[in-house]
């Protein structure tokens, strides 16, 4: 097995084998374009590292082997005393995982290289500069010291030579850090800074992997679900130095503006200074588009260098480089991460500029992405008290309280309030409290800070470098140009949109593309936005291409209209429940107290008129489009008063010598309908079959209101749907009784009402018999809530807050199986009793209802097992189909 390859090795498909970074190290390398060369340690290297910690035995042979033919082709060893050869040792996982791991630059510097580093360049303050910031890295990240230790002792050297700045701190101050530095190493961990190059290079090499399973890594993994297991590639990548002098600099650059998409120049710069500086925040950067006044050759070298990057990745870009006395090298690229609006943006870009089509745009964007554009906003009329303004670095509209450090975010946030996180600036560390936060401000650093990146990466809103703003985490306090000041606990509202920060909570308004999906904005007319017109083309690609239908979850004629106008092609499931609340209670009651034949036709009689009312409505709003009706399922005691409650009033009229009679046979009937699990007691089908009438009610409140429609020239298409069938003899009885009643309305109206009749699949049992239920179903429509329910045996509503966390930390699950179908349990059964359902019935049509049907991966799971159709809230309408698309691409 190779564990080592050299970047004119790899190639940018090799992600999983030499990282991200490694792979398109190699890609930069065989394109021709200006990369310092080295060398990558393959993941797999890594793996066998943490499994067993131990490097695997050929793996320092060929590392030799590529070193030595590094040596030879720059012309000098590694530490070669007199002209020394440095590398950065980089870390670079599959995934991007910004500044989650570590890196170590000008290793092969030791006493005895310094003066020669010096005497080669010419420049004796780089080299001191160059050591020190080794032994700072190497000790921090290495040798595990404490990091402020260093940064103190810096600060010391200014604040002692009266400057602000590092640049300003010359050759001899640097040459004394060194020695401070080195005494802190010896002091913290009982040893000397390792002098043997390669014995540098070897301990980096074994802290980039083990930074594979450091705190934050981990915590990051989690949160963008990155799997634990895949370990990170190593790069040995000789170093070329931005630190020389004015001439050289360091800086990161995007090959469009990753927030609007807008191609133009976007990108950081910083004059005399290596990789991290920029990052970090040290120092202010200057906008890249200074640099052409600095160093126009190199300026126009990298524009043209980003040309070809999006040519050949065919899509946005960000870059590391750096200038070294004139000439520009090339450190990193990777297609870049984007904002939501911008990822719809640039995939109708590239479209244009027919450099993808279609299917491949549509690989661009996420349903998550869409779903995060759907987010209100803040309202542009409202009256705001502006603080300042900062950098837009991720969009959305956030209120909240303010806090200045992780920890309080973090126990506010536990406590349920929403928080605003505010820092000077923010680091790996601060990770808990922006994942705790609604949104995140900092007073510095780019749209390339940390607070930016990782902000985005999360779609939480954040403003950043918002320099007006001084912010005093000491104090928890921030304090405005104005002078007003902002105290921990204060509200605040910050929009990661326009940069705007306001004092107070401003209300939000619904988003422009919600506006455009509502009609109430149309994509095309002068007016229309930019982001609203790439959204109108993404979904016309997906509606082209996918082969799902899409139908609503609506209950009511309002729900109903919204859903269309979202594009759904009918109902999937309206549920009848609610249409028995509010002041139709107390006929429910009626029917479960009913004592008598009589008593019971009385109340179901009241009831007809009001169910059939609703369906009318209903009907009329989904003219023309399938609308499945379920027939009662919760537990009838949904319906009674509170069992506690009741009790009280009973005990308290007692006392009082008061008329209890009715309290009395109510809380008997309570009594007597409560379950220790209602969820698998007397629901679904079971009510039909036990409560004589109840389901001919609901079947005839149908029928006849479907009659009217049809009496009135509508074209209603209902179908009619059994919940918590297990068995196809429940069915059968319940059909039976269905079509004497479907015969009795049509007899009566004289229309031919065609009312396919189906069956919730949402049983273990009923998928596992699915082939006979068939013979009784017409349709199928997989509740995968209850299906998940059954098949785990957990009860949704208790076990989400009392071990779902638990279970996510230790990796049980990736996600929530109610949130996304759980594919090898829940989605196995589905599979299977398509396939049975089918082999009965070849035209049973097929759906799901649960929430799974408005989930991205879930949807391109019953994209695959052949469903025809997913439903969901109407809400979630536009994400479904743009998955569908997606799925189909
Ligand atoms: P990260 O993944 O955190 O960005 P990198 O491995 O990219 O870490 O390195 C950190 C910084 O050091 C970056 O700014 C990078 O450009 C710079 N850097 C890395 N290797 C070299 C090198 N060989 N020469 C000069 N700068 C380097
Ligand atoms: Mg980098
Ligand atoms: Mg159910």
């Amino acid at each position: 097995q190779k564990f080592v390859y050299d970047f004119t090795e790899g190639n940018k498909d090799l992600k999983d084998l030499l990282g991200g970074k490694g792979a398109n190290l190699a890609e930069m390398t065989n394109l021709g374009l200006p990369v310092p060369p080295g060398f990558t340690i393959t993941t797999e290297a890594c793996k066998v590292y943490l499994d067993g910690g131990q490097e695997p035995p050929s793996m320092r042979d060929e590392v030799s082997a590529h070193l030595t033919a590094l040596e030879e082709r720059m012309g000098k060893k590694l530490g070669q005393p007199d002209n020394p050869l440095l590398v950065s040792v980089r870390s670079g996982a599959k995934f991007s995982m910004p500044g989650m791991m570590d890196t170590v630059l000008n290793i092969g510097l030791s006493d005895a290289s310094v003066t020669g580093l010096a005497a080669q360049a010419g420049d004796e303050r780089f080299a001191w500069d160059s050591y020190r910031r080794l032994i700072q890295m190497f000790g921090k990240t290495v040798l595990g010291v404490d990091g402020d230790l260093f940064e103190e002792a810096l600060e010391e050297a200014k604040r002692a030579k009266g400057v602000a700045t590092d640049v300003e701190l010359g050759a001899q101050d640097l040459k004394g850090l060194v020695e401070q530095f080195k005494g802190i190493v010896a002091k913290e961990t009982g040893r000397d800074f390792p002098q043997d190059p390669r014995e540098q290079m070897d301990l980096a090499i074994r802290a980039v992997f083990e930074s594979w399973n450091g705190d934050r890594a981990k915590l990051y993994r989690r949160q963008e679900r990155i799997p634990g297991d895949l370990g990170t590639a190593v790069n040995i990548c000789s170093m070329v130095f931005g630190n020389l002098g004015p001439d050289s600099g360091t800086g990161v650059a995007f090959t469009r503006d990753p927030a609007s998409g807008h191609q133009g120049v976007y990108g950081d710069y910083l004059q005399n200074a290596q990789g991290e500086d920029v990052v970090a925040g040290i120092r202010n950067t200057m906008p890249l588009a200074e640099l052409e006044r600095i160093d126009k050759a190199s300026y126009d070298q990298l524009m043209q260098i980003m040309e070809t990057l999006e040519t050949h990745y065919k899509d946005l870009c960000d870059i590391e480089f750096t200038i070294e006395r004139g000439k520009l090298w090339m450190l990193q690229t990777r297609v870049g991460k984007r904002t939501a609006g911008a990822a719809f943006r640039i995939a109708t870009q590239l479209v244009d500029q027919g450099l993808i089509d279609e299917a491949e745009a549509l690989q661009r964007v996420t349903g998550a992405q869409l779903a995060q554009l759907m987010f209100p906003r803040f309202d542009e009329k409202a009256k705001t008290e502006l603080l300042g303004r900062g950098i837009a670095a991720s969009p959305g509209a956030a209120v909240g309280r303010a806090v200045f450090d992780s920890y309080t975010a973090v126990k506010w946030s536990r406590s349920g309030e929403k928080v605003i996180l505010i820092r000077r600036e923010t680091n790996p560390d601060d990770l808990d409290g922006m994942i705790a936060s609604e949104g995140i401000l900092t007073s510095r650093g780019g749209k390339t800070s940390h607070a930016a990146v990782v902000a985005r990466g999360m779609g939480k809103t954040c403003v950043c470098g918002a320099e007006e703003l001084e912010v005093d985490t000491k104090q928890r306090r921030m304090t405005a140009p104005g002078g007003v000041v902002v105290q921990e606990g204060d509200v605040v509202s910050i929009d990661g949109s326009s940069g705007k920060v306001y004092l107070g909570e401003v209300p939000v308004v619904p988003s422009p593309v919600v506006e455009y999906f509502e009609g109430r904005m149309h994509a095309g007319a002068d007016d229309a936005d930019e982001l609203v017109q790439a959204v109108h083309r993404m979904m016309a690609y997906a509606d082209r291409m996918r082969r799902l239908r899409v139908r609503a979850n609506a209950d009511n004629a309002e729900d109903a209209a919204r859903a269309r106008r979202f594009g759904a092609q009918g109902i999937g499931l309206c549920r009848t429940e609610h249409m028995f609340l509010g002041e139709r209670r107390e006929l429910v009651e009626r029917l479960i107290l009913a004592d008598t034949d009589a008593e019971r036709d009385e109340a179901l009689s009241a009831l007809l008129p009001l169910q059939k009312a609703d369906f009318v409505e209903l009907f009329e709003a989904m003219d023309g489009l399938p609308v499945t009706v379920r027939l009662l399922d919760p537990p009838l005691h949904e319906f009674l008063p509170d069992i506690t409650d009741l009790s009280v009033r009973v005990a308290l009229a007692e006392a009082r010598q008061e008329p209890h009679e009715n309290e009395l046979r109510l809380l008997q009937a309570v009594h007597k309908l409560h379950e220790q699990n209602p969820m698998l007691g007397l629901r679904g089908v079971r009510l039909g079959l036990v409560i004589p009438g109840l389901f001919a009610m609901q079947v005839r409140a149908i029928a006849e209101a479907a009659a009217e429609r049809v009496a009135a020239k509508g074209d209603p298409r209902a179908e009619i749907m059994i919940p918590l069938v297990g068995t196809v003899q429940e069915l059968e009885i319940v059909r039976e009784e269905a079509e004497r009643v479907i015969a009795e309305v049509e007899a009566a109206s004289g229309a031919d009402l065609k009312l396919p009749l189906g069956t919730m699949i949402e049983l273990p049992r009923a998928a596992l018999t699915a082939g006979q239920i068939a013979e009784a179903a017409e349709f199928f429509s997989f509740g995968t809530n209850d299906l998940t329910q059954t098949v785990w045996g957990f009860s949704r509503d208790d076990v989400e807050a009392s071990f779902f966390t638990a279970y996510l930390e230790k990796g049980i699950f990736g996600v929530s199986p109610f949130e996304t179908i759980d594919r090898d349990g829940v989605g196995s059964l589905v599979r299977a009793a398509v396939e049975a359902g089918r082999a009965t019935r070849p035209d049973l049509k097929l759906g799901v209802c649960g929430e799974h049907g408005g989930d991205p991966d879930s949807v391109h799971f019953f994209h695959e097992v052949g469903l025809d159709y997913v439903s969901c809230s109407p809400f979630r309408i536009p994400v479904a189909r743009l998955e569908a698309g997606r799925a189909a691409a």
